[in-house]
């Protein structure tokens, strides 16, 4: 995959048109589905949810489409860690962990059980 200049990602992040890039979104895809769909602070799964960034993509926009430098969270966890100014950095270490250990899960061992959520 061709990677997008530092530049280029500067730009759309600040542009905000980052979020309608396939790149963006499949991003997003894969942070979800690693943490199926489950908030990695208060644990509620399903619902609104977003994939924030563990390390801002308006500082290390060249970590903007690593999949270990996202995490998904609700949208009501999301806003309180993004409330205080540098509140997310509290949060580094911890979900940069979370990250690493949600690794998928090779295939189905057990029954699906769970409803697909899209
Ligand atoms: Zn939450
Ligand atoms: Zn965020």
């Amino acid at each position: 995959m061709k990677k997008d200049s530092k530049e280029k990602i500067r730009k759309q992040i600040k542009k905000g048109t980052i979020y309608r890039t396939k790149k963006y979104r499949d991003w997003r895809t894969r942070v979800f589905k690693r943490d199926r769909f489950k908030c990695q602070l208060c644990e509620k799964v399903g619902g609104y949810i977003e994939a924030h960034h563990i390390k801002l993509k308006s500082v290390f926009p060249e970590l903007t489409f690593l999949s270990t430098n996202g995490i998904t969270l609700c949208g009501k966890c999301h806003k309180s860690i993004h409330q205080e100014d540098e509140g997310h950095k509290r949060y580094v270490r911890k979900f940069m962990k979370l990250a690493r250990e949600n690794k998928p899960r090779p295939t189905l061992r057990r029954k699906r059980r769970t409803r697909r959520l899209k």
